[in-house]
């Protein structure tokens, strides 16, 4: 339930509605953006006399969230919520832009990389050190070694860096080197660890699941809000459907505009993997930008055809500079920079 505070509610009267919630066993949470001050409650206190509450000085209107998600919600925190990656700031006008390969392969290709995205004005450094493969026999990863690859790429270039974490057991570890842990799409309700990356108050990068619903991601990013940490990003990276002859993924544009609409948290569109072919991850990257997604995250590979994993839907490096230069005229086109 939440408790809509007038306008002109003063601290104290604040301080009075979130005593009385406390006091309740609820814990609260307060938003204090566009106008209108909002307490939220969370938790499993005792009911609250609602006539009593809406009689308090400073109270406007109680409302129960009827949704399922309650902290994830706009209903609960209406103002969008920002996240600061390092020197980063992902939900606000300015697009963010992580780039890099699927895999961290071998340090050469790692810092080619780096140094390519960087120059063509990408904001973060993407690749994967834990590999989910479909296959056991694929290559899995360097592991640490990967991560530390990647920690010399962001001492080189200054590039924050996005990297997966696939057991609740490597959160500690991913989170020394990361600065956003991704959760992937196969780990989308792996709840142990939903718990495990809210808990390390870091921000989280949380990748749709091939067949989630936009209410199951939403579900997902509310159990790491529970712990208190609020810095999740929601990616919408395509899921499953009918057709599997022409495309990898069907990437769902309609889930930018929806989940901006039901969630305060910033949207990152992932075209990559949303349609796996690497000539047409422009047009689904532009279609991203002007859906209204605060950022991307693009699979950039030095020689794709010789990549270890999803070499058919990376770009080359020049690609992706051509891709910049396209998104920035898209960006600007709908009122946002890059
Ligand atoms: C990836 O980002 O390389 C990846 C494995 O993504 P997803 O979990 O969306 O398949
Ligand atoms: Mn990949």
């Amino acid at each position: 339930m939440i408790i809509i505070m007038d306008a002109e509610a003063t601290p104290f009267q604040i301080d009075n509605v979130i005593a009385e919630a406390e006091s309740n066993g609820w814990q609260t949470h307060l938003s204090q953006g566009s106008g209108d001050t909002v307490i939220g409650l969370q938790g499993n206190g005792q009911p609250l006399d609602l006539f009593k509450v809406g009689q308090m000085p400073g109270v406007r209107e109680t409302m129960a969230i009827t949704q399922q998600f309650k902290l994830v919600s706009r209903t609960f925190s209406p103002k969008n919520t920002t996240i600061k990656v390092r020197d980063v700031v992902v939900g606000s006008d300015k697009l963010v832009v992580m780039a890099g390969p699927c895999s961290v392969e071998s340090r050469e290709q790692l810092l080619e990389t780096a140094h390519a995205v960087k120059q063509a004005g990408a904001t973060m450094l993407r690749g994967g050190a834990y590999k989910p493969r479909s296959s056991p026999y694929s290559f899995q990863g360097l592991g640490e070694a990967g991560l530390k690859l990647l920690a010399e790429a962001r001492e080189m270039t200054g590039l924050p860096i996005v990297t997966e974490v696939m057991s609740p057991t490597k959160v500690a570890l991913v989170a020394v080197y990361a600065d956003v842990l991704q959760i992937g799409a196969r780990n989308m309700q792996n709840y142990d660890l939903l718990n495990a990356v809210g808990q390390a108050q870091k921000p989280v990068l949380l990748k749709r699941g091939m067949s989630a619903t936009l209410e199951d991601l939403l579900m997902a990013a509310e159990y790491i809000l529970q712990h208190g940490n609020t810095q999740v990003m929601l990616c919408e990276r395509g899921v499953r459907t009918f057709d599997t002859k022409y495309t990898r993924n069907t990437f769902d544009v309609n889930a930018i505009p929806l989940l901006k609409d039901l969630s305060h948290l910033p949207v990152i569109a992932d075209p990559s993997h949303g349609i796996g072919i690497r000539r047409h991850v422009p047009p689904i990257a532009m279609s991203s930008v002007a859906a209204g997604a605060d950022g991307l995250i693009i699979e950039t590979h030095p020689n794709p055809d010789k990549a270890i994993s999803d070499g058919p839907q990376s770009l080359t490096l020049p690609q992706f500079a051509e891709l910049m230069s396209q998104i920035r005229r898209m960006a600007s086109a709908v009122g946002r920079s890059c």
